[in-house]
């Protein structure tokens, strides 16, 4: 659900509310507030709020590591590599890249095409 920062269109004329700006939990159904709920005063959509998408992310990230981690386990490598692969894509990290590649070579990869792979970024 995501949370919108809404704010009067002119403060002066808002109620101690909206002058400052307040948080609104927006249903998808619901179309986006043009009036302040508390005075009726012209309001203004400011941010939509990441941080609830940041902590999706993150959240995303963990759960997938611990697929990895899980799938490594298992011996399933290029399952892990993949998702590995994947993430390491996504999030930038090394890290993950290199774990990507060693499980790829446990998967049975051809390494020297690996390492090209690791070189073409
Ligand atoms: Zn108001």
């Amino acid at each position: 659900m995501p949370i919108f920062e809404y704010q009067a269109i002119t403060p002066e004329k808002g109620c101690p509310k909206c002058k400052t700006g307040f948080e609104h939990i927006q249903f998808s159904n619901e179309e986006l507030l043009t009036n302040c709920p508390y005075c009726g005063a012209k309001i203004k959509k400011v941010i939509s709020w990441c941080r609830a998408a940041m902590i999706e992310t993150s959240k995303t990230y963990t759960q997938a590591k611990n697929n990895i981690a899980d799938y490594e386990k298992q011996g399933m490598w290029s399952h892990a590599a993949e998702l590995a692969d994947k993430q390491a894509e996504k999030s930038h990290d090394k890290n993950l890249k290199i774990r990507a590649l060693d499980n790829y070579k446990k998967a049975g990869y051809n390494p020297s095409m690996l390492d090209k792979h690791l070189n073409d970024e």
